[in-house]
């Protein structure tokens, strides 16, 4: 792929992620996180209710009006969203290319979260409360936003995708003075996945990582840390998600978030250095 976007493909952001700088610059993004979380740890969450189906689309009109001014877009027309059945769409083959994407992974499809189907423009959601909902709704319409841009492109997706949950994350938190969802995307996002990325690239340069920065504080970072053990073991890596989110996440902390704009305008340049 000769074009704008070849930039952002999986081997281009691995390269610059190994650059040795991105090292110090994700230990103090980590250190930062793990001190906002543990102001939030002890808070009690609420996540509030169920959204109700018939108002989940109401729920995406006010996502999309975020997402949008995040991207800098207009004119995007408007997914539709449910929750889950239990035959979901893709799975009868109205979205042929996204079953035979999946087709490994039909079964991750029915346990995710979330997912969104390009042929069909649709999301579907697990049932969950708004705390975690509404997070996961923005992470699915962010790949309808870059869905005519560069679909293929794992790190980029996933990484803009982990971006989008940060903010709106953000937003609703001041919003509805309601921390819990800043807290639900430290915990179950941003915290695990950039440890295990950091662990990753410490393996890589053969660097002890920083003891305290690889401390679990949750079970879910015990769960993913796990992961990062068996690297070297098994001659694999972080998953696309942990590797688009932790190279967004500094990205994103050098140059600030105006980069996703910049991205989807294709204006941006990664910064020469790397
Ligand atoms: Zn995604």
């Amino acid at each position: 792929m000769d074009n704008y976007f070849s930039q952002f493909n999986d081997k281009c952001i691995e390269q610059a992620f190994l650059h040795h700088e991105m090292v110090p610059i994700l230990e103090k993004i980590i250190d930062n996180n793990m001190r906002i979380y543990s102001k939030l740890k002890d808070i009690t969450l609420d996540y509030g209710e169920v959204p109700k189906r018939s108002d989940l689309h109401l729920l995406l009109e006010d996502v999309k009006i975020i997402v949008d001014t995040f991207f800098g877009v207009s004119k995007i027309k408007a997914p539709t969203v449910d929750y889950k059945r239990i035959l979901e769409r893709g799975l009868q083959f109205s979205d042929f290319s996204d079953f035979l994407m999946f087709f490994p992974s039909a079964y991750n499809i029915l346990r995710s979260k979330g997912h969104y189907y390009d042929i069909s423009e649709h999301i579907s959601l697990k049932k969950e409360p708004r705390g975690s909902l509404i997070p996961v709704l923005a992470h699915e319409y962010t790949h309808h936003v870059q869905k005519h841009k560069f679909l293929f492109l794992p790190y980029l997706l996933e990484g803009q995708a982990r971006s989008v949950q940060r903010h709106i994350s953000g937003v609703y938190t001041e919003r509805e003075n309601n921390p819990t969802f800043l807290s639900h995307n430290l915990m179950h996002f941003d915290l695990p996945e950039l440890k295990v990325a950091y662990l990753w690239l410490c393996q890589k340069h053969d660097i002890a990582p920083k003891i305290y920065l690889c401390q679990p504080q949750t079970k879910k970072e015990k769960q993913y840390l796990r992961i990062a053990e068996k690297f070297k073991e098994k001659n694999t890596k972080p998953n696309y998600h942990m590797m688009g989110n932790a190279f967004f996440s500094v990205l994103e902390f050098l140059e600030g978030k105006g980069i996703h704009r910049d991205i989807i305008s294709e204006k941006y340049q990664l910064p020469s250095f790397f």
